[in-house]
């Protein structure tokens, strides 16, 4: 577990600025919701703790750890995007099991974590079948499976459930949930989905153009939101 906080964090891709003085700070086993359009730079903002985009100015934190120039494979951060990017040759409990291999973890320690992250995904009666073999939700489940089995201080979701059917969505939202109150991890939740972010949010940050708009709970974000952006973009359907 741990906090996160970035400061003061700019981020540009040559002539193009991206994150412009990102404040954040999100406290240990929080599930943060962050919102806002395409294209306003939620995913850079998650690469960019993550390790896989370097900043431009600022510093980034977990926990007490200043993580700015800490390689993105000592950071402690497992990410889940929304193409589940599962190898295909690979069997369920190889795709889960495969980064755990490669850190050299012990084989029984291995099967005992795939077989426990299985088990709190309902996917233990799939570990023989290879990723075509499953639907879009289920493969979204191994991904999730993926990352819990690293047991990491903080998971990243960038927009995870997009690929899926709108019934499917709201089950797995639902099963996220759930997932956050039993690992009591710090998850950061990416969605451009209004409803997924009222819903999921203990907190969200709004984000327009790089720029945090607003950070607060649901209710105070539909009460007192800080612009017209806010007001209109959480009062406005999906
Ligand atoms: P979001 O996830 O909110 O849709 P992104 O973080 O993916 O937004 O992108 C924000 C902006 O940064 C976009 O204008 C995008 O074109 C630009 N961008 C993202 N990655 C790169 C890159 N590697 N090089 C240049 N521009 C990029
Ligand atoms: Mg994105």
């Amino acid at each position: 577990m741990a906090s996160i906080k970035y400061d003061h964090v700019w981020k540009r891709f040559g002539e193009v600025t991206v994150l412009k003085n990102l404040d954040l700070d999100i406290a240990d086993g929080e599930f943060l919701v962050l919102v806002g359009p395409s294209g306003c730079g939620k995913s850079t903002a998650l690469r960019c703790l993550a390790g896989l985009e370097e900043i431009t100015e600022g510093r980034i934190f977990i926990g007490d750890r200043d993580v700015t120039d800490v390689p993105p494979k000592d950071r402690d951060i497992a990410m889940v995007f929304q193409s589940y990017a599962l190898y295909p040759h690979m069997s369920v409990y190889d795709n889960m099991a495969f980064g755990l291999k490669l850190r050299r973890v012990p084989k029984a320690e291995i099967d005992r974590r795939v077989k426990e992250a299985a088990e709190m995904l309902s996917i233990g009666h799939l570990l023989d079948r290879k990723p075509k073999a499953l639907s879009g939700g289920q493969r979204q489940r191994v991904a999730l499976g993926r990352a819990i089995v690293r047991d990491p201080a903080v998971f990243l979701m960038d927009e995870p459930l997009s690929n899926l059917d709108a019934k499917l969505r709201v089950q797995t939202r639902a099963e996220i949930s759930k997932l956050h109150q039993r690992l009591k991890t710090t998850f950061i939740y990416v969605t451009h989905d209004q409803t997924e972010a009222m819903t999921m949010g203990s907190r969200i940050a709004v984000m327009r153009d790089g720029i945090l708009q607003q950070l607060d709970t649901p209710q105070n974000l539909y009460d007192h939101p800080a612009n017209m952006f806010v007001a209109g973009f959480i009062g406005s359907p999906a």
